[in-house]
C-alpha cells in the first residue's frame, strides 16, 4: 500500500469546500483493496494510531479535515462493475468506494439504467454520498441515498470486514443489534432512543427507526463506525422522456402556490423535482445569462418524467398550471431535449460558480444553512429566513430544495462584524428550524462545523445514546473522531 508523507504531496488532503484551513496529518496511506484497509486497521488496532477517511473533498462540514490523524485515501477502491438486471425494473451495480458519482451515473446510464442520487456536485465519491446519506434534486420523487443502497461492505475499526445486504441484520424488538465477528468478538449494542424529525430529508446523526436494518446505521454515520469500501447501487429503468422547464414568476407569493399544487399533482403534473432560486440567486446569475427577466421575483426549476406518447399531455398539465399561478411563461425556458436539459443543468450549477467567485473577492466566508422542516412548516422558517436579512441588511441568497421544503440560505458578508452577526443569527437559524421540528442537516451532514449544534436537536442523551454505538463499534475510538459527536462527550 502506498503512503505519502511528503506535505507537497498530501497538502490536498487537508482541507474540503468548508474554508477550514487547520488541518494536518502525519501522512496519507492509499489503500488498493478491502483487504489493504482491513490490515491497516488491525495493525493499528492497539496502537492507538487514528484515521480520517478521506473522499474527493467536496464535502462542506469539514468531516474529511484530519486534525493530527492519518488519512485513508479511498481514491484507488474506484471499480465500478456493469450492472446486472434483477427484476424487469430493477438493477443491481457493484461499485468501489472511491469510484465517481459522475463515473456510475454514465456507466449506468450507457446500460440503460439510472442511478437516482443527484448531488449538485458530482465529482465527490460514491463512498462519501453513502457515509453522507446525500440527496439532490431527484430525492423529491426517489428519496435520499439511503433508499438506493442494497448492500454494504464496511471495515470497521478491527479489521472486521463486515458485509451488510440489506435485510440480513435487524435490531430486535428491544432496538438491540447482535454480531459475532472473527476479530472483535460478540458486539451488542441498542439504537438511539430518539424520534427522527418528521422531515422529507434528513442527515444528522445516526438513523434510528423500529426494527431498523443495520444497514441504515452505517449509512450517514459519516464515517465513525467504519469505513465503507464497497456497495451494491439499486438502479431503476431510465425514464422515456424528461420533461424539464424553468419558470419564473414576478410576485413570490404565486410562485409558493405553484409549488404547492405541483406537490399535490394538481391537474396531473407529477415532478420529480422542485428546485428554487430567489430573486438574488437570479442576480448572481444574470451576470451569465443575462436574458433572466429583470422583473422576476423568483424562478422555479421542475422535472418530470414521462412516456414519450404522453410528453404532449404532461406538457400541458404544466402550462395550465403555470397560467393559473400567474408565471411569467412567455419567458420561461422549456427543455424537451437532452442538450436543453444539459445546458439548464449548466443554468443551475452555474449559482455556486458565481457565489464562490464573489466569495473570492471577498475576506470572510459565507455562512450557509441546511435545514429542513417539515412541509406545514416551510412558509414559516422562510419568511424568518428573508425578515431576518432583510431586517439586517445582510446580502444572501436562498435556493435549493423547496420540494423537500429544504433550502439554503447563504449569508455572504463583506465584512468581519457582518460575519460575526451572521454567526450569531445561525444559533437562531438552528432554532427555529428545531422549534418547527425541522433538522439541523437535511443533505450536507453535521462534520466537524455543525456537531456542536447537535445537542440542541437531540439532547445531551441522544449524543450520549451515539456514543454508546461508536464506542461498541469503534472501543478505540480510532475513526473520524470529531465528525457528528463533539469530542468532550467521550469522556462522560
Ligand atoms: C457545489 C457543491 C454542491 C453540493 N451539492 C450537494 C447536494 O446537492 N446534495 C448533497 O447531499 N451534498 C452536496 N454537496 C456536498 C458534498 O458534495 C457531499 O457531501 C459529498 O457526499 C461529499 O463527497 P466527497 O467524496 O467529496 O467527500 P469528502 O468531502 O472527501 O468526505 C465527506 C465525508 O465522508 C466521509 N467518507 C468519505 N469516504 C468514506 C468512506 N468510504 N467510508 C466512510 N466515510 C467516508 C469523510 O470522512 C467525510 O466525513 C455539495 C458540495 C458542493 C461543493
Amino acid at each position: 500500500m502506498i503512503y505519502k508523507d511528503d506535505p507537497t504531496l498530501i497538502q490536498g488532503f487537508l482541507e474540503d469546500t468548508s474554508n477550514i484551513k487547520t488541518g494536518h496529518t502525519p501522512g496519507v496511506y492509499f489503500p488498493e483493496s478491502m483487504d489493504d484497509v482491513s490490515t491497516l486497521l488491525q495493525k493499528s488496532a492497539s496502537s492507538g494510531k487514528r484515521f480520517v477517511i478521506s473522499g474527493n473533498g467536496t464535502g462542506t462540514t469539514g468531516g474529511r479535515i484530519p486534525f493530527g490523524d492519518h488519512v485513508i485515501a479511498m481514491e484507488k477502491l474506484d471499480h465500478i462493475e456493469t450492472p446486472v438486471k434483477r427484476e424487469r425494473d430493477r438493477a443491481i451495480m457493484t461499485v468501489g468506494a472511491g469510484a465517481l458519482l459522475e463515473n456510475i451515473q454514465k456507466k449506468a446510464e450507457s446500460h440503460g439504467w439510472l442511478y437516482p442520487p443527484d448531488p449538485t456536485e458530482k465529482l465527490c465519491f460514491i463512498g462519501s454520498t453513502i457515509a453522507n446519506n446525500s440527496s439532490g434534486a431527484r430525492t423529491y420523487k426517489y428519496g435520499p441515498t439511503r433508499n438506493h443502497i442494497a448492500r454494504l461492505t464496511v471495515v470497521l475499526a478491527s479489521g472486521d470486514i463486515l458485509d451488510i445486504p440489506r435485510g440480513k441484520y435487524r435490531a430486535d424488538q428491544d432496538g438491540i443489534f447482535r454480531l459475532d465477528l472473527p476479530l472483535a468478538g460478540n458486539l451488542e449494542f441498542k439504537i438511539p432512543d430518539y424520534a427522527l424529525p418528521r422531515t422529507s430529508k434528513h442527515n444528522a446523526g445516526y438513523y434510528s427507526a423500529p426494527y431498523m436494518d443495520l444497514i441504515d446505521l452505517f449509512i450517514g454515520s459519516e464515517g465513525t463506525l467504519g469505513v465503507i469500501v464497497e456497495a451494491d447501487l439499486q438502479l431503476v429503468p431510465v425514464p422515456e422522456k424528461i420533461i424539464a422547464c424553468l419558470v419564473y414568476f414576478r410576485k413570490l407569493e404565486d410562485l409558493l402556490s405553484f409549488v404547492e399544487n405541483a406537490k399535490k399533482k394538481s391537474g396531473g403534473v407529477n415532478p420529480r423535482a422542485l428546485e428554487f432560486f430567489d430573486r438574488n440567486s437570479l442576480d448572481f446569475l444574470r451576470k451569465v445569462y443575462p436574458e433572466i427577466p429583470a422583473e422576476a421575483a423568483g424562478s422555479l426549476f421542475f422535472e418530470q418524467e414521462t412516456a414519450m406518447e404522453e410528453e404532449d399531455e404532461k406538457l400541458e398539465a404544466w402550462l395550465e398550471l403555470m397560467e393559473r399561478s400567474n408565471a411569467m411563461t412567455d419567458e420561461s425556458w422549456v427543455a424537451l431535449d437532452v442538450d436543453e436539459q444539459r445546458a439548464m443543468i449548466a443554468f443551475r450549477h452555474e449559482l455556486p460558480v458565481q457565489v464562490n467567485e464573489w466569495l473570492s473577492t471577498q475576506s470572510k466566508s459565507k455562512i450557509s444553512t441546511d435545514m429542513a422542516v417539515p412541509d406545514e412548516s416551510f412558509a414559516e422558517l422562510f419568511k424568518f429566513y428573508r425578515d431576518t436579512c432583510e431586517q439586517q441588511g445582510f446580502r444572501y441568497i436562498i435556493f435549493g430544495h423547496i420540494g423537500n421544503s429544504h433550502v439554503h440560505l447563504n449569508i455572504l458578508p463583506s465584512s468581519h462584524d457582518e460575519f460575526m452577526a451572521a454567526k450569531a443569527l445561525y444559533q437562531d437559524f438552528v432554532g427555529k428550524a428545531l422549534e418547527l421540528g425541522g433538522t439541523l442537516s437535511a443533505e450536507h451532514g453535521i462534520g466537524k462545523l455543525k456537531s456542536e449544534y447537535l445537542a440542541r436537536m437531540f439532547g445531551r442523551k441522544g449524543l450520549q445514546e451515539m456514543v454508546r454505538i461508536k464506542k461498541t463499534l469503534d472501543p478505540n475510538l480510532t475513526l473520524n473522531m470529531g465528525n457528528i459527536i463533539p469530542e468532550n462527550y467521550y469522556q462522560t
